[in-house]
């Protein structure tokens, strides 16, 4: 492979796009590496420096194009590639050095890969670029940052904000955003949207032996998914059925332009104190019931920073009195569904004191759509983490939610006059 030694700013997003098909297509004619044929590998990553100049290094089995953009508040630096295979050992990024604070990494949208590096105030991008691999070496991508002040940081920001934007409207236009997740059942039956939190770059919360939010929710929104199919009376549809990252805005939109009539968001906490257990049932409020409801929703809202998104969030403002009434009546619909899931959970799994409670969560915005937010449990706590990867654990589960989705929509239809 060609080396590709270039000042980051100047790698327009339409050449990386390009370059990617090159890679793959030069890889293959010439067979040198078997692996690139199965996609890149990312294989470790390591930080070196001081608060002046930091050195991101990661090592892969090929060459990548690389992209790299700086954004603020807070300050990060993005670097995005095309799909790429990440098997660091799990600890990398948690923490960082110099500079550099934390790193996340992981799939962004289908074909696309992407690093979100936390970097600790203002910084330029000094170097960016990728040595091919040789004899006996993986190839190597390395960014150096160097600190500068607020002025450059933003004046950089704003030429990253334009790039990403020429190269989305890019692939807006090459329809490369992958297929959305197809819904199944008759198009008559009510639609329930589950909603499976976070995903590819956003793990969510990690597990003491490591289970992965995004991975559980996953499972047990598939097996929510199918047995509610089976009981021939809804339509369902999963806002994503891969590792892949979904903004908080899109499962919205994906939930209100399908016409769902029950949004159900999945998710798994975990804190410091270990000893915490339980399911949680939250729904949408503009002042959270509590401290804990409060923190929550926070760190679920940081999703799309964490990302590395730029867009803004979701407001839906409510600014004429029928759209707040509209939203007051599906915030009682809500709190209806969200009792009565808890009366379910009661005689099937653990709960905690309060089971209940409200926040401001971005994801439950709709104001057409019923939603809730279901936290499964504590992946901090190792015995809910064992019972969360339990086959007998996820069928009573999705029974317990199954059957508070039949007495929600049987309820409406008695009421019906
Ligand atoms: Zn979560």
């Amino acid at each position: 492979m060609l080396a590709r030694w270039r000042k980051p700013f100047l790698i327009l997003a339409v050449a990386a796009f390009c370059g990617l098909a090159a890679t793959a297509s030069m890889a293959s004619e010439t067979g040198a590496v078997k692996a690139a044929e199965d996609g890149h590998i990312a294989l470790a990553a390591r930080v070196a420096g001081d608060s002046e100049r930091t050195r991101l290094v990661v090592d892969l089995n090929d060459s990548v194009e690389m992209d790299v953009f700086v954004l603020a508040e807070p300050p990060r630096v993005v670097i995005d590639l095309p799909a790429v295979e990440f098997t660091f050992p799990d600890e990398t990024g948690k923490t960082g050095r110099g500079l550099i604070s934390a790193f996340r990494y992981g799939s962004f949208l289908p074909g696309r890969a992407r690093i979100v590096i936390d970097v600790a105030g203002p910084v330029a991008v000094d170097k960016a670029f990728v040595l091919p691999a040789i004899e006996g070496q993986p190839a190597r991508m390395v960014l150096d940052l160097v600190k500068t002040d607020r002025t450059s940081f933003l004046a950089a920001q704003a030429d990253s904000l334009e790039r990403m934007r020429i190269r989305d409207a890019h692939f807006a236009r090459k329809g490369d955003r992958g297929e959305r997740p197809k819904e199944t059942g008759d198009s008559k039956l009510p639609l329930v949207v589950i909603d499976p939190g976070h995903g590819g770059i956003d793990g969510g919360a990690t597990g003491k032996n490591g289970t992965m939010e995004k991975a559980v929710v996953l499972e047990f929104a598939k097996v929510l998914k199918a047995k509610l199919a089976d009981t021939g009376r809804f339509r369902v549809l999963l806002t994503r059925e891969d590792d892949v990252f979904v903004s908080l805005a899109d499962r919205v939109k994906t939930a209100r332009e399908a016409g769902a009539k029950l949004f159900v968001s999945i998710h798994a906490d975990s804190l410091t104190n270990r000893k915490f257990r339980g399911a949680t049932v939250y729904t949408l409020s503009e002042k959270a019931s509590d401290a804990v409801a409060h923190a929550l929703a926070e760190k679920e809202n940081r999703s799309d920073t964490l990302a590395g998104l730029v867009w803004p969030k979701v407001t839906n403002e409510v600014n004429d009195i029928l759209a707040e009434l509209t939203q007051r009546e599906t915030n009682t619909f809500s709190t209806v569904f969200a009792r009565s899931l808890v009366g379910e959970f009661r005689s099937a799994i653990k709960l905690v004191k309060n089971p209940h409670r409200s926040a401001g969560f971005l994801v439950l915005r709709a104001p057409d759509v019923p939603s809730i937010l279901i936290e499964l449990g504590y992946l901090s706590n190792v015995h809910d983490e064992t019972m969360l990867t339990s086959e007998d654990w996820r069928e009573r589960t999705a029974n317990a939610v199954i059957e508070a989705i039949r007495s929600f929509f049987a309820r409406q239809v008695a009421q019906r006059p």
